[in-house]
């Protein structure tokens, strides 16, 4: 027998009409779906490490998982992840972060999500500098805030002034969202800029900063990239740390994140955790400690090794016409100025007239993926992940190079 599908009963929450798909899971999508129509195609779309998890993270998972410790944990995790938290902390930060300061989750993103969720009211905003990354502005609105984006500059590095985050404070804001090292430019706010911002949050009693460090290893100008609680620990109820192993240790199917803060606020977020998922997974939290308290020569040997990629990266298309690369400070994407092919015509005869209709000509010509810069805020540009071998990197340098010199001059 048959039986024909109903008709859905599902009636789309109004949250959920505010917000749509990260772009970012679009496109591997859509290069899912070109490789298995028998297309082969130079993935540059991937935000994640291309390294597998360090070997004795691995092994502290097992061992967990020998011993037992396979159920629940408390809201606020392990006594020992919650210790490599806070050892790591001092150790990078210079700030002590007592238990009641520390709130861990399933990522850095769930951590940002419930952050958010336990501070903003219907029509509260949130400063988002542009380029930003690209969950930021649907978190906000999913959580009944106004993302208020500020636009940065090439002639300010892409990192909001003082002066601009002045100008962007209402009695609405309750957020401003920093993230450094940056995706998708890979830019890092230097000490000095980050104190000055300091004192514009100082200035503001009532505004909180999510620093999202979730890149803060991965810096090609220091050993490690400043944070603003580093620089103003003063400020340090102000300023909510998120950090996570997902980037830093190639962890990012494990979900582990964690949030350092004011302890009204961590206590807030780990209510909401306590009523969505409990705690994370408590094999994924032993793999954590191990990684935040273990060698660190891992950190440093991916980091040598996505500078070399990253060098390679901007070499190769600075040297195509049309197109200027920002060189990063740190994290693994190449933000890509595309404004040199806009207006320039396809061999059909199609213009490409926004970095949306460049990345299409790269995906279709080039058989290269990239994500448009419209979806990080700003454009026209697109980005590439540098998380992936340089045989791939220079492979697609290569095909943008020949597909854009298959494009027509503009008219
Ligand atoms: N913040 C930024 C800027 C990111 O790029 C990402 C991941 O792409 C995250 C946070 C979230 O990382 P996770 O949830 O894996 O910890």
């Amino acid at each position: 027998m048959s039986v024909a599908a109903s008709t859905s009963a599902f009636r789309p929450a109004a949250r959920l009409q505010r917000i749509k798909p990260s772009p970012s899971t679009l496109a591997a999508q859509r290069v899912r779906e070109l490789k298995a129509s028998g297309r082969s195609i130079l993935d540059l779309t991937v935000g994640e490490p291309d390294f597998d998890t360090p070997q004795h993270v691995k092994d502290a998972a097992v061992a967990a998982i020998a011993a037992g410790e396979t159920k629940y944990t408390p809201v606020n995790g392990t006594p020992a992840l919650r210790q490599a938290i806070r050892e790591h902390a001092l150790r990078t930060l210079g700030v002590e972060y007592p238990d009641a300061e520390i709130t861990v989750g399933g990522g850095g993103k769930q951590v940002i999500f419930l952050a958010l969720m336990a501070s903003v009211d219907e029509g509260d905003e949130v400063i988002v500098p542009a380029p930003y990354w690209v969950s930021y502005p649907d978190m906000v609105r999913a959580n009944g805030g106004v993302p208020v984006i500020v636009e940065t500059t090439a002639d300010a590095g892409y990192k909001i002034t003082p002066d601009a985050l002045r100008a962007a404070i209402t009695p609405r804001t309750r957020w401003l969202i920093l993230n450094t090292p940056g995706n998708p430019t890979g830019v890092v706010y230097t000490e000095a800029e980050l104190a000055a911002l300091a004192e514009v949050v100082a200035e503001n009693p009532g505004l909180l900063v999510m620093s999202d460090e979730i890149y803060s290893e991965i810096s090609y100008t220091s050993a490690r990239a400043a944070s603003l609680v580093q620089v103003a620990p003063h400020l340090k109820n102000q300023v909510l740390v998120v950090n996570g192993v997902s980037k830093s240790y190639a962890m990012t199917g494990w979900r582990l994140g964690y949030a350092l803060g004011d302890p009204a606020l961590v206590a807030a977020i780990n209510t909401l955790q306590s009523q969505t998922s409990s705690c994370p997974s408590s094999i994924s939290q032993a793999a954590a400690a191990a990684a935040l308290s273990g060698p660190q020569d891992f950190v440093a040997e991916t980091v040598a090794e996505y500078r070399r990629r990253r060098d390679v990266a901007v070499a190769r298309l600075a040297a195509i016409d049309g197109l200027s690369p920002l060189t990063p400070d740190g994290a693994f994407y190449v933000y890509v100025d595309c404004s040199g092919l806009i207006g320039r015509r396809t061999a059909a005869g199609a213009v490409l007239a926004d970095d949306q209709d460049v990345t299409l000509h790269l995906l279709e010509d080039a058989g290269v993926a990239v994500i448009q810069g419209s979806a990080y805020g700003q454009s026209p540009f697109f980005r590439i992940s540098i998380a992936t071998d340089l045989g791939t990197i220079e492979a697609a340098a290569d095909a943008i190079a020949d597909a854009v010199a298959r494009l027509g001059e503009a008219d």
